[in-house]
């Protein structure tokens, strides 16, 4: 396969099934020859072979960057709810776990489609696992940049400065103008940021064993291939071919064919306005509406998913709607849309004397961070690394002063550490849990599996039952947590459950 390496760079189908083999061929590549003279090179070629190629490009560019800066948004909120538990924990880990989850960040970012695959040539500065990760503070410090200083910067499109990219700018930006470079140019900066955006966030995610969400890729409308273009596949073919040999040329093509098929079967139509998903096989109110001037005078798709948002975005899409573009209209009409993301209090402080919380505990505050009406998330089924959304159970308490005590002190116990608070409502939950009569099927092993793994407290097991010998000693049976309650409000919320918690406890522990 050597000759292959040489002919074309690794493909995306390749970073998902062998993510190892195929960074390793990126990176064996992306110092020399790969610069991003050659990707700008061919997308040039690409878009002027192509009728209206300019004018296609410059709308593909437009999508991507009002794409990219919402994605920025997304990110963004995603920072703010486990950035604070991310950082001190990455920190600590080794290099190889990093790398692990930075493979992971890279593969899936980059098995997304051709144009981010590709991305890695003009990425090559930055997104190399050595680069990310043999320092701890390179992730972290990249993902701090990412929260937009204000409404203006969340506006415009972020650049990830590194000394071969930046002299590629510069030297192109010397050369005398030609609208095909600069509307190919611009998609690159965006490209280039994008990618960097993925990788980054599915690295964080990655790490704190949270699913990834789809990536959005745009729907491209396909135009029949002109006699130019033809010639171009012909010529590539038979490059294919003579370094290949004919029979492995012809199954390289077919694996790269049903490779595109599966991707583009991927792809998800989303919202112009608020980038929401539209479900698969949606129902006719589910379908998201298209433009339908846009649609008609030019074949651009931009999707809407409700008339709220259509009627948002037409301040800003009007000014483009129906109507071709240069780089410059298409960049102040994506920029228009976008604003900073509005993100609410976080639930959980972030720890604090050197506590560092686990993996397990990490995506517990991640989810209690992103729902911030929940007092607590628990396993009731399934095995302590599944993700199952089915596996848990989230419990609220709907008395508040029982609510008050239990979030003090899961407070102390998420962001400290502290031994007494983590016992304290662990075992309450597990109280709670035998107490309930409404969650049906709820095994209480998983519960106390999953609380093991989550706080790793040594003899945890002994602490628990401790915590129960202080219940019985209490005259009023309340769990220690609760021993500061009136014993009169403890009666009016033991009246909502009572039980006979030692025999039950016992056959859990
Ligand atoms: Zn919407
Ligand atoms: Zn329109």
């Amino acid at each position: 396969m050597a000759s292959a390496t040489l002919l074309e760079p690794p493909k995306p189908q390749h970073a998902k099934e062998r993510p190892e083999e195929w960074n390793r061929r990126w990176e064996s590549l992306i110092p020399l020859p790969l610069d991003p003279t050659i990707y700008l090179q061919h997308s040039m070629q690409t878009c002027a072979v192509k009728p209206n190629g300019l004018a296609a490009a410059t709308d593909e560019y437009a999508q991507l960057l009002s794409g990219t800066l919402l994605l920025r948004a997304d990110v963004t909120s995603t920072l703010k709810l486990a950035f604070p538990s991310f950082a001190p924990t990455w920190q600590s880990s080794s290099v190889e776990t990093r790398k692990k989850h930075a493979l992971i960040g890279l593969s899936e970012a980059c098995s997304a489609s051709l144009n981010l695959n590709l991305s890695r040539m003009i990425t090559g500065d930055i997104l190399t696992l050595g680069k990310l990760c043999n320092d701890w503070n390179t992730v972290v410090d990249l993902l701090q940049k990412i929260t937009p200083k204000d409404d203006k910067d969340a506006k415009s499109l972020q650049s990830f400065p590194g000394k071969s990219w930046d002299d590629f700018i510069k030297r192109q930006e010397r050369l005398p103008a030609d609208k095909t470079r600069e509307v190919v140019l611009a998609e690159m900066k965006v490209l280039r940021t994008k990618l960097i955006y993925y990788v980054l966030w599915f690295t964080m995610l990655s790490f704190l064993g949270v699913n990834r969400p789809p990536i959005m890729v745009q729907k491209h409308r396909a135009t029949p291939r002109t006699e130019q273009e033809n010639h171009l596949v012909n010529q590539q073919k038979e490059l294919r071919k003579m370094f290949l040999g004919k029979e492995t040329a012809k199954n390289v093509a077919l694996e790269d064919k049903n490779a595109v098929l599966a991707r583009h079967s991927l792809r998800k139509v989303h919202c112009y306005q608020c980038n929401k998903v539209q479900p698969t096989n949606p129902s006719d109110k589910e379908k998201f509406q298209r433009c339908s001037r846009c649609w008609n005078e030019l074949q651009r798709t931009v999707t809407y998913c409700s008339r709220t948002c259509q009627v948002g975005a037409y301040k800003t899409h009007k000014a483009i709607c129906g109507k071709a573009l240069d780089v410059k209209t298409a960049t102040e009409a994506a920029s228009a849309s976008v604003s900073i993301p509005k993100v609410g209090p976080v639930q959980i402080p972030p720890p604090v004397g050197g506590f560092k919380p686990s993996t397990h505990l990490l995506v517990h505050i991640y989810t209690l961070n992103n729902n911030p009406t929940k007092d607590f998330v628990v396993r009731i089924r399934g095995d302590v690394d599944s993700r199952e959304e089915k596996d848990f159970t989230e419990i609220d308490c709907p008395f508040t002063p029982v609510q008050t005590i239990f979030r003090a002190a899961r407070d102390k116990a998420m962001s400290t550490g502290d031994r007494e608070s983590i016992l304290n409502i662990c075992h309450e939950t597990l109280w709670f849990g035998m107490a309930s009569t409404i969650c049906v099927g709820w095994d209480l092993r998983a519960t106390f599996r999953q609380m093991e793994k989550e706080w790793e407290v040594g003899d945890f097991r002994k602490g628990i039952l401790e915590m129960q010998d202080r219940q019985f000693k209490d005259p009023f049976r309340r769990p220690p947590l609760m021993q500061g309650l009136h014993p009169q409000l403890w009666a009016v919320y033991i009246n909502i459950s009572p039980i006979d918690f030692n025999r039950r406890l016992e056959t859990v522990i």
